[in-house]
């Protein structure tokens, strides 16, 4: 996957080397107080830069909190002028994206929900064409990567340089700890096709609860991410939304206070020891893939014989085989049995789908 977007770093209104970007505040704006009391706390954090909260809520059935809307949009400009932190708010019409620009909100976050329509991005871009704000796109609610770099690249065509992503976590079937499945490799893999975007990973939306925040919060760090938001409110147990996520800014001090920092780079014997070990694991990739390119060459031999021989391409004794021998031998190998299950499960995908090649193959050739 190849893309256009080359961000500029100018508009770093943080100082990555001290630590990473810190946006709180409240899920959603509710009223003047508590909106100002909540930015004072938080203006007391040193690490905390800007200020979010959310000013149109997407909520799933109607009737619900909706948001105090263009309202609160003064109280933001109060906690700027008191505070000096930067605000933030969720925009996802074009009408959202001018109300925020007149009361001068320095930053724009397109939702998870907005993400999945590229109607509705695109419609956002468009509103946003010749302003300077900053824009920050958090991953759309499904596990598409996709949808989220071409959300990043309508953003920037309209003219935005100051972009960054935001990383919330991923619906997903199947029961887990988190409210929102982390998914770490897909914001791995947006920072390794876009390696000047920043990255701010959304705890809060990941964890649904606050038990869990310092654990995501942690994770991010440990996997250089360049940011954390985290959603604070004065008094979490009253908010009219995500209650059991938020946490007081006296509670997100210490939970800033205690997370670790990595170093990216350490001592010269550090970095020779590591070099020396990636050199090997280099080694050892590359001959993995000999060895996959191998089979893979004897899968089509043996495709071919099928073929020829009129024979089905899935035998499902065989595979059925090779799983409960494969997992054998990896497990006391001392590899993880899920591990295991989907690498031979992809193995063998490719095989077929290989085989599959083979057979259509003949039957072109016979037409
Ligand atoms: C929010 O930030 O409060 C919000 C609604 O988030 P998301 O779009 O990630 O669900
Ligand atoms: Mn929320």
């Amino acid at each position: 996957m190849t893309t256009k977007v080359r961000l500029s770093e100018e508009g770093r209104f943080w100082n990555p080397e001290q630590f990473p970007l810190v946006i709180a505040g409240p899920c959603s704006a509710e009223t003047e107080e508590q909106v100002l009391k909540t930015a004072h706390q938080l203006a007391q954090i040193p690490s905390v830069k800007a200020y979010r909260a959310g000013v149109w809520k997407p909520r799933t059935r109607p009737g619900a909190f909706e948001g105090m809307g263009e309202k609160a949009l003064p109280w933001l400009q109060k906690v700027k002028q008191e505070t000096g932190l930067k605000t933030a708010v969720e925009v996802a019409k074009p009408e959202h994206v001018s109300l925020a620009l007149k009361y001068d909100v320095d930053i724009l976050w397109l939702g998870a929900r907005s993400v999945v329509s590229p109607f509705v991005v695109q419609e956002i871009a468009e509103a946003l064409k010749g302003s300077s704000v900053t824009v920050m796109i958090k991953n759309p609610v499904i596990p598409d990567l996709n949808l989220w770099v071409g959300a990043i690249e309508r953003i920037y065509s309209a003219g935005i340089q100051n972009i960054m992503a935001i990383h919330r976590g991923f619906h997903y079937f199947e029961k887990s700890r988190f409210r929102n499945a982390p998914m770490w490799e897909i914001p791995i893999e947006l920072k390794r096709i876009m390696p000047q975007l920043p990255i701010v990973t959304d705890p809060s939306h990941i964890a649904g609860r606050r038990e869990l925040l310092q654990e995501v919060a942690q994770k991010a760090l440990d996997l250089e991410m360049d940011g954390l938001m985290i959603e604070s409110h004065e008094d979490p147990s009253c908010a009219l939304t995500d209650a059991a996520q938020q946490i007081t800014p006296e509670n997100l001090a210490h939970m800033l206070d205690s997370l670790i920092l990595r170093q990216k780079t350490g001592s010269p014997d550090f970095e020779l020891l590591l070099e020396r070990l990636r050199t090997e694991i280099d080694k050892l990739d590359g001959e993995l893939l000999q060895i996959l390119s191998k089979r893979m060459e004897i899968t089509d031999e043996i495709g071919a014989y099928k073929r020829d021989n009129n024979i089905t391409i899935l035998q499902i004794k065989r595979w059925a085989g090779i799983m409960q021998d494969r997992l054998s031998i990896g497990t006391n190998l001392g590899l993880d049995e899920d591990f295991l299950k989907d690498m031979l499960k992809l193995i063998h995908k490719e095989s077929i789908l290989r085989q599959t090649e083979i057979f259509n193959r003949n039957v072109e050739e016979k037409k």
